[in-house]
């Protein structure tokens, strides 16, 4: 083996609620979206503040560390979403390895990444999964609400494909082939494409860059996202560049990148779950304690029925909810508070 993993669980409780999982169908990959933040960070704040959200595989430049059981249920992608079903027949929490990449900040990303592929190859090998076809980015399955992991990839222009391409690769050379890395030609080759993007670039990059570029309203009416990095999407790049305050430069590089998934990020619907502002507790009724027990049944701290009535059950789910966080009065009432770190769960969860 190549890399070591470290294997060092949380505690049970709500991200880690120690139930079997079923047969590994596939792999979801993630990003941790917050910059900096390592693979041990992660396990620290899972054990402690336990989120109803976790996966199973957090890796940095150090450490492939998994801090739930691979044979245990993680809770990655919200399970309302229905692509997972309909792609594997199974609801990624139960049937899928939720794979984490940790990036910025003072992490080496070189180091990680090679870890994050690596560690993808050896699920695949380890569950016997294919290739081609079973490994699925977190943002593929919630496109409404996710951009992970090609957030951090392409932070470092590394594309979803060249990542699968670097998976694969990596996969057949060490644990089909059965060969030594080679560390004068790591398999691992994301990394070398080379930022900033310029006129006279093509590829596979290229065109997703101009992908987006549409997508955020900057057309390519003649040439298209054809992978050719030409004078009329130089010319897009400046627009959108100005358009956004960026040193116009017509260079496609990390700022101009993060700025791109921003806007892309900020242009969808991200309030699916509305809270009520005031304070709810036993024997209210009505739509505003129906979104309060739609949202606690999302983070899963069930509520019983979504009948809009504050009974016990919407009372003591809401007194579990209060329990994993030390700044909440652990009360039952639903109010300003309250209603914030349910926000942030919301957020967070995935
Ligand atoms: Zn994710």
């Amino acid at each position: 083996m190549r890399y070591d993993i470290t294997r060092d669980y949380i505690d049970k409780g709500n991200s880690r609620p120690g139930t079997a999982n079923n047969t590994i169908r596939f792999i979801v990959s993630h990003d941790t979206g917050n910059a900096g933040s390592t693979a041990y960070g992660n396990r620290n704040y899972f054990n402690n503040v336990q989120p109803s959200a976790s996966a199973h595989t957090f890796i940095d430049d150090r450490y492939i560390l998994e801090i739930i059981p691979l044979d245990e249920v993680a809770y990655h992608v919200r399970n309302n979403v229905s692509t997972d079903n309909r792609r594997y027949g199974a609801d990624a929490n139960n049937a899928a390895i939720g794979v984490e990449l940790c990036w910025g900040g003072n992490i080496n990303f070189n180091e990680s990444y090679k870890r994050y592929v690596w560690y993808h190859a050896y699920l695949l090998d380890r569950f016997g999964l294919d290739p081609d076809e079973d490994i699925v980015a977190h943002s593929t399955l919630d496109p409404e609400r996710r951009t992970d992991p090609q957030n951090a990839l392409r932070r470092y222009g590394i594309s979803w494909n060249q990542f699968l391409a670097d998976v694969k690769e990596t996969y057949q050379t060490i644990f089909v082939n059965g060969q030594e890395m080679d560390e004068e030609q790591p398999a691992v080759k994301g990394v070398s494409v080379e930022l900033p993007l310029r006129e006279g670039d093509r590829g596979q990059f290229v065109r997703e860059v101009q992908q987006d570029l549409i997508r955020a309203g900057f057309a390519l009416p003649r040439y298209g996202a054809d992978g050719v990095f030409g004078e009329e999407t130089e010319t897009a790049v400046m627009r959108f560049q100005r358009r956004y305050g960026l040193v116009v430069d017509g260079l496609v590089g990390q700022n101009t990148l993060s700025k791109l998934n921003e806007v892309l990020g900020a242009s969808q619907p991200k309030n699916e779950f509305p809270l009520p502002t005031g304070i709810l507790r036993q024997g209210d009724e009505g739509t505003e304690v129906r979104q309060v027990q739609r949202a606690l049944q999302q983070i899963n701290f069930n509520p019983g029925a979504i009948d809009g009535i504050y009974g016990p059950n919407t009372e003591d789910a809401v007194r579990r909810f209060q329990s994993t966080y030390a700044a909440l009065a652990n009360d039952g009432i639903y109010g300003p508070n309250t209603r914030k770190y349910i926000q942030m769960e919301l957020v967070d969860q995935g």
